[in-house]
């Protein structure tokens, strides 16, 4: 997919390469043959109500992995983002490959970023239900870090329906019901919620991200998935992935899902 503007959604820069989404080295730990794999989006008001405005699905035979988009500059593909990639990396594949292992602090940190990134991109799948802001991803490329406007959890997944690899983004937008009942048309803002759940073979992770404090508060007082593990806001203190909670496909459907009680005024 072309990015309408053609500049890097993270510099601004010019001279945009064709990159992958998700990086390059999961497909030497997550098995893609012959499986079907999903991305979805949908983009819904968020008025004391649902209202399905938007819905894009893609299902694709092959490899999710391998799907890519023209967004970012080919200086911070190589640069700053493949850094962040690599400090991600050694704790990535132990946990995509089912390891129980400690994760440090400043392992979670370098997860975090790691799935900030590849969330920020993924959202382009769907240019309609994009959340993250421009400032947001200027955030993640300076400080190398998740903007404070994420909040992220990982879990163990044990399930099927979302192996090897799925990913699903619902984006939520204010909506000002009209002021007398009758035919017009509910006024959409510019406050939003993203929440996208995703597994990378025995990972699951868990973004939602909003620059709307109201909307995040709800979100971390009524919608945080149960049984996963928040690495960001970063905790400080090591996880012992042993005894974190086994996630089936019910959990994580359920876990997903809930962006539905941030409709319920
Ligand atoms: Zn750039």
């Amino acid at each position: 997919m072309k990015h309408p503007s053609g500049q890097c959604v993270f510099c601004g820069g010019g001279r945009l390469t064709k990159e992958h989404i998700w990086s390059d080295w999961i497909r030497d730990f997550v098995n893609t043959n012959s499986h079907v794999q999903t991305s979805q989006s949908s983009l819904h008001n968020l008025a004391g109500r649902i209202a399905l405005t938007h819905e894009n699905s893609e299902t694709r035979m092959g490899a999710m992995h391998q799907r890519k988009v023209r967004i970012v500059c080919r200086r911070c593909n190589n640069g700053w983002m493949s850094a962040c990639v690599a400090a991600a990396k050694p704790v990535a594949k132990q946990i995509i490959s089912g390891g129980l292992i400690n994760i440090s602090p400043k392992e979670q940190e370098s997860l975090a970023t790691w799935i900030a990134i590849m969330h920020s991109m993924a959202e382009y799948i769907d240019t309609e239900s994009l959340v993250v802001s421009a400032s947001e991803r200027s955030q993640i490329m300076a400080t190398k870090l998740p903007p404070n406007s994420f909040v992220i959890h990982i879990g163990r997944y044990s399930g099927v329906g979302w192996r090897p690899m799925d990913y699903r983004h619902t984006a939520l937008t204010e909506a000002i019901p009209p002021p007398l009942p009758g035919p017009s048309a509910l006024r959409l803002t510019d406050n939003k919620i993203g929440i996208a759940t995703g597994v990378i073979g025995s990972l699951a992770f868990h973004v939602a991200s909003s620059t709307h404090a109201p909307f995040l508060s709800r979100f971390n007082n009524a919608c945080l998935p149960s049984n996963m593990e928040r690495i960001w806001p970063l905790r400080n203190r090591p996880i012992d992935w042993g005894t974190v909670a086994v996630l089936s496909d019910l959990d994580l459907g359920g876990i997903h899902g809930r962006f539905a009680d941030l409709t319920r005024s």
